[in-house]
């Protein structure tokens, strides 16, 4: 690398520290970075300078001796764009440096066919609203938006979008144009951002290995290997929801094949095994489930553990294959799970091999609905944590 890039690399990190710790003291910025204290002291002044982060005596700082200034985000004035396609919802937000959402927009999402038009006329108004009641002396630096559907890396076309029938809906391009704010739109899976957002902001903050599974309709994943996300070839890996645990006499899925682990526990096989008629379907009718299981019926607390059996299934594939070091239910599997832990444990007790499982642990999503937007926010900020400086005189100017 040369200065300049060195530099670069610096600068981008210190503020992805600030970013993401919210209020970082120099002390911890020169032990985090191994850097000397003067060079961190250059580097925070060359933020503060740009307007991205500025320096304050911690809160409760009475006058008595000599406090360490900590270095805050400004939250204020930098913000991104973040957006959440749903099968049930679409979600508008400004999304502050720092990760704080500072203001949203949502609207209902019908289940109806392919439907980008009327998605992405609604997101770009609501988008539009958002930075158009901005402060006045603050600047977008990006935006990011979750589709729950399969995205090719780099236009955010929307290759694959089993539960809605969208085949290859240029949705990134489409949702960038209409905005009309000069910035292009980052796309990426739900499940994989809420994976992201999980281990930056979440459950597994801090953690170098691990799985999120993201229930909705279906099931999506995300596998964060050595810290990053395993993307694949073509940028479709992780789908975690069609992998086979029953392929004999398995439930028919939306892609075509049968016992994949979306068809054993998405949201269709938890309602039919609750007895619920056809018409009943979405989020709330998954709640209403796990509702009576937990007042005790007997009929709602069975469909969970047969659920249960399956996705312990599928995780313990995922503990043998991949060693995490957590497993994280999100979307409707965040409800879903408490009532089927008992069989998740026992599957994991069977079926991992003991040196893979010594150290898993399981959790809900700390960021619950939120985690799929948290995470487009924060592939909206991934520019500027990139290239602080320049993205600034880019997105300013
Ligand atoms: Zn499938």
């Amino acid at each position: 690398m040369g200065q300049e890039e060195i530099r670069r690399h610096n600068v981008g990190t210190l503020l992805r520290h600030v970013h993401l710790g919210g209020s970082v003291s120099r002390t911890v910025l020169t032990e985090r970075m191994r850097l000397n204290r003067s060079t961190i002291m250059a580097l925070i002044a060359e933020l503060a300078g740009a307007g991205l982060v500025r320096e304050e005596l911690p809160p409760g700082t009475g006058r008595a001796g000599r406090p360490s200034l900590v270095v805050r985000p400004e939250s204020g004035r930098v913000y991104v764009l973040a957006f959440d396609v749903a099968v049930d919802r679409l979600v508008a937000a400004r999304v502050a440096l720092g990760g704080g959402v500072v203001e949203r927009r949502e609207a209902v999402r019908p289940r109806a066919g392919a439907d980008l038009d009327r998605v992405v006329e609604v997101l770009a108004r609501f988008g539009r609203q958002l930075y158009r009641t901005a402060p006045r002396d603050s600047v977008c630096v990006g935006v990011g938006a979750s589709y729950c559907g399969m995205i090719r890396p780099g236009d955010g076309m929307v290759r694959f979008g089993p539960d809605m029938g969208w085949v290859d809906q240029a949705f990134g391009a489409e949702l960038g144009r209409r905005l009309g704010i000069g910035l292009p739109v980052s796309v990426g899976n739900e499940a994989h951002l809420g994976a992201l957002a999980e281990q930056r902001r979440g459950a597994g903050t801090g953690l170098r290995n691990l799985i999120y599974l993201h229930g909705d309709v279906g099931v999506g994943g995300g596998i964060i290997v050595g810290g990053k996300l395993l993307d694949g070839d073509s940028g479709y890996g992780c789908e975690l929801g069609h992998m086979v645990v029953n392929p004999y006499d398995g439930r028919a899925c939306g892609c075509g094949s049968h016992g994949c682990l979306e068809a054993e526990v998405g949201e269709r096989a938890l309602l039919d095994a609750a007895g619920r008629p056809a018409e009943s379907f979405g989020r709330d009718a998954v709640r209403a489930v796990v509702d009576d299981a937990d007042r005790g019926d007997p009929v709602a607390q069975a469909a969970l553990e047969h659920i249960g059996d399956w996705l312990g299934i599928g995780v313990a594939n995922l503990c043998n294959l991949f060693n995490p070091g957590m497993v994280i239910f999100g979307g409707t599997l965040r409800e879903m799970y408490p009532g089927a832990a008992a069989q998740v444990r026992a599957r994991i007790a069977a079926n991992v091999l003991p040196v893979a499982r010594e150290r898993v642990r399981l959790r809900v999503s700390a960021l619950g609905d939120d985690a799929t937007l948290v995470g487009a926010a924060e592939l909206g900020f991934s520019d500027l944590l990139a290239d602080p400086l320049g993205v600034l005189a880019r997105t300013a100017s």
